[in-house]
């Protein structure tokens, strides 16, 4: 823990923690030394992690990166916080991302990082004039620059899979249900999933198996399976192994550098004895449209107990009720968070409705069918996790620039499926470029099992 705590205070820079509290870390540290010396340790007896700053803590504050949130502190710790400490984890402290998880990039950033005065976006360690992809862009930071061996993330709608291809690292995405929302600071609740990012399928599979488990008390759509050991298939090869490559993930739009990556990736199985299958998901087109119209509705409505009278940003000033509500939103949130609350307002509204939320309602259930389809003819779904490598801090200005490169990981988000970006080598100017692995519902074992060939 101090090691990595060290490291933190040497690569502030990065602007990758939002807070630590190194007392309280070493104080975790020290209960898991004796519980390791009295023989009693967990399976993750001492190991350093970090969290993202949507689980909410009560030893750190939690703002989930929202300037509404600046300074919350929680009266509980979020189940898989609480999972993690179960088998032993010490906390390091809490990592930078986008506000309320909204964003690709972590440009979105709404709280001052440690060791600055206002927010600042992460940056990428590969190279820090880049970004680290979002919206778990501080975990991905924290990962691969080596301020955390591993680091919890949470996806909705590529958030663990696409920074973990930016920064060159292993990150995994649970099939929904798996691991417990409850302490998340909801953003999309049909599509959050919490997961973990590290530096290899083996770390990501031991600390998985912690985190998963069931809270059918707590959250509603939590899955009764009792937890599993993910490691279980690790030492096993690929041989066999159909992998599905499918055709609309190879399009216009990819760029030239992270196809032959992904390409060298895939002789890679083959040689280790997969079978590569071509598929078709014939409605990836849809994804993002699909997924630009359900999340900002949910999120619409999640974000709306942010009123600033039970807790969060209150105005000083105001006239009367409603324009305190007006004026709290109007001051606290960022700019990204507004025009995704106005889109999913607008697309529930009546009269709307039925053309855009109940339409891309109807096109979800298609693609995951489609999905299910493919799992016919294969065991597992291969390709790029993003259609390019780490992009200039700044350069993408146009919001739908960035909605458009979260293609790649919306399907299997609106299906629910479990998902990973694992290394396969680097693209332009030397950066990391991830492959995207899925696989059907709870087949995160198998899943890992893959992964870990590639190691
Ligand atoms: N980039 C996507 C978005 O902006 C995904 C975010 C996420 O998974 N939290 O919504």
């Amino acid at each position: 823990a101090r090691h990595f705590l060290a490291r933190a205070r040497q690569h502030q820079a990065l602007g990758a923690f939002l807070s630590v509290d190194e007392d309280a870390t070493l104080a975790q540290a020290r209960a898991q030394d004796a519980l390791i010396a009295e023989g009693k340790g967990g399976p993750l007896a001492g190991v350093p992690i970090a969290h993202k700053d949507v689980f909410v803590t009560r030893q750190w504050p939690t703002t989930a990166s929202a300037p509404m949130l600046d300074g919350y502190r929680s009266p509980f710790d979020a189940t898989i916080v609480d999972n993690l400490a179960q088998a032993g984890c010490v906390t390091l402290g809490k990592l930078s991302c986008d506000e309320f998880a909204m964003g690709g990039a972590n440009e979105h950033a709404g709280i001052a990082p440690v060791g600055f005065d206002a927010p600042q976006p992460v940056r990428n360690p590969w190279d820090a004039t880049r970004v680290p992809g979002g919206s778990s862009g501080g975990s991905a930071a924290a990962v691969a620059a080596g301020l955390a061996p591993a680091a919890t993330g949470s996806d909705t709608g590529g958030s663990i899979r696409q920074p973990s291809s930016l920064c060159g690292i292993t990150g995994i995405k649970p099939t929904y249900g798996r691991a417990s929302r409850y302490g998340m600071i909801a953003y999309a609740s049909s599509l959050d999933q919490a997961g973990v990012m590290a530096r290899s399928a083996r770390d990501c599979a031991l600390l998985l198996s912690s985190l998963c488990g069931p809270d059918i008390d707590r959250d509603s759509t939590s899955v009764d399976m009792p937890p599993e050991d993910f490691t279980r298939h690790l030492g096993e090869g690929v041989k066999g192994l159909r992998i599905g490559v499918p055709r609309e993930f190879f399009g216009e739009g990819l760029h030239a550098d992270v196809r032959a990556a992904i390409e060298g990736a895939l002789k890679e199985f083959e040689k280790l004895g997969a079978r590569l299958v071509p598929i078709s998901l014939p409605r990836t087109d849809l994804a993002v449209p699909v997924y630009y119209v359900i999340s900002p509705a949910e999120a619409s409505s999640n974000l709306a107990r942010l009123d600033g009278v039970r807790y969060g940003h209150r105005a000083k000033n105001y006239a009367d009720l409603v324009d305190m509500y007006t004026q709290s939103r109007t001051e606290a949130f960022g700019e990204e968070v507004k025009r995704r609350i106005m889109i999913g307002t607008y697309v529930l509204s009546e009269g709307y409705y039925d053309a855009y939320y109940l339409q891309a309602q109807r096109i979800r259930r298609m693609i995951a069918d489609d999905l299910q389809a493919a799992f016919k003819d294969c065991d597992l779904i291969a390709g790029p996790a993003a259609p390019s490598v780490a992009w200039p801090i700044g350069s993408k200005t146009d919001p739908l620039d960035t909605y458009l490169s979260d293609i790649y990981t919306l399907p299997a988000s609106l299906a629910g499926l479990p998902g990973m970006s694992v290394p396969a080598g680097t693209g332009d100017a030397g950066l990391p470029v991830g492959l995207q692995l899925v696989a059907n519902h709870f087949q995160e074992a198998r899943l890992l099992a893959a992964a870990h060939q590639l190691q």
